[in-house]
């Protein structure tokens, strides 16, 4: 890959303002002749490198209902795929319902980039690094995929089939994610490893959302999702299992944080090698999971006393 920033190439730019005219500009279309612009940080840089060259670009930042937050009556959350990530960080409703995900989305970049990065942009690049996605994962989050033939919602942990490849079809936009509500006493942790501390990218990212069974003091439910750490984001179901109706123990944090790594398969870059990054999955892994436990707990213990006032 050159790293070569060379002028923009040349393009016709589309300003639609609706999801429908989205679609009929991508409709029989493919994505070498036609991009989506979302908010451009990662775009704007690959048709600089020469990586993308299209014909036409097709700018979503006029499609107001691509941009939004909302709370569901179930008790679940959605947004748009324009969410920037900076409006996650600052929102309290997803502040009240998914911490998680304000976590995640405070670690990317600083306040220049997130304010005009979002949250479809960061799932879409299909990026191994990418921040939002193992947060959403662990959440179990579902996106919606729109294209003049209709809607279709995949479970985001389906949706990188291999390095840089989601299962969106050329001509679906991704429009929507849905997060669902929250178990009782759950909580969650993002960790992530980066060189430098505000603008650089992940070397590994771990997420980790348990709930815990406040009768029997074990872990009810624990999903972890890793970014960099294999070609695609992924969830570490073996590491998973070990767990679940388990109480905290540092003998099975040493087995989840073993078996998290024989699931992974981090390359080597000029970043970091897979080794070390394998030594990153092994510490990350036990200390969010910890975290995302003592969060659980101490909610337990507030949701008691606001209950028994
Ligand atoms: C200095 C710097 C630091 C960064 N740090 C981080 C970091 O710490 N963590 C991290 O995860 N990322 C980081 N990034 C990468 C990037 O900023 C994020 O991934 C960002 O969220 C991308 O969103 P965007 O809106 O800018 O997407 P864009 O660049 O506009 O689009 C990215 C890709 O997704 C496609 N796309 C966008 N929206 C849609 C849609 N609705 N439907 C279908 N396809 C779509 C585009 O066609 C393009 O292929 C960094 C980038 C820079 C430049």
């Amino acid at each position: 890959m050159s790293t070569l920033m060379k002028r923009l190439p040349k393009f016709e730019y589309l300003g639609p303002q609706s999801l429908a005219e989205v679609c009929g500009m991508i409709a029989g279309t493919t994505r070498d002749e036609v991009l989506l612009l979302a908010g451009g940080t990662d775009a704007i840089l690959q048709m600089r490198r020469r990586e993308r060259t299209p014909r036409r670009v097709v700018g979503l930042k006029g499609v107001a209902e691509l941009d939004f937050v909302r709370g569901q009556d179930d008790g679940g959350l959605a947004f748009g795929a324009m969410t920037t990530l900076q409006t996650l960080v600052a929102s309290p409703l997803v502040g009240q319902r998914h911490e998680l995900l304000q976590a995640a989305a405070a670690q990317i970049g600083g306040n220049e980039l997130r304010n005009v990065a979002t949250v479809g942009g960061n799932i879409a690049g299909a990026l191994p690094c990418a921040d939002m996605s193992p947060a959403l994962m662990t959440l179990g989050a579902k996106i919606k995929l729109v294209s003049e033939r209709g809607e279709r919602w995949l479970a985001l942990e389906e949706f990188f089939p291999e390095f840089g490849r989601t299962l969106a079809l050329e001509d679906e936009v991704l429009a929507e994610i849905s997060v669902p509500k929250p178990a009782a006493n759950s909580a969650g942790a993002y960790l992530k490893f980066h060189d430098r501390h505000s603008m650089d990218m992940t070397i590994v990212g771990v997420a980790a959302f348990v709930s815990w069974d406040s009768e029997s003091r074990t872990f009810a439910e624990i999903r972890l999702a890793y970014a960099n750490g294999a070609p695609t984001v992924f969830r570490a179901h073996r590491a998973e299992a070990l767990l679940r109706g388990q109480a905290l123990s540092e003998e099975g944090l040493e087995a989840v944080a073993e078996t998290a790594c024989a699931e992974s398969s981090p390359r080597t870059s000029w970043r970091a090698n897979g080794e070390y990054r394998l030594e990153l999955i092994r510490a990350l892994t036990k200390r969010a999971i910890r975290q995302a436990w003592e969060k659980a707990v101490r909610s337990k213990a507030v949701t008691s006393k606001e209950t028994s006032r």
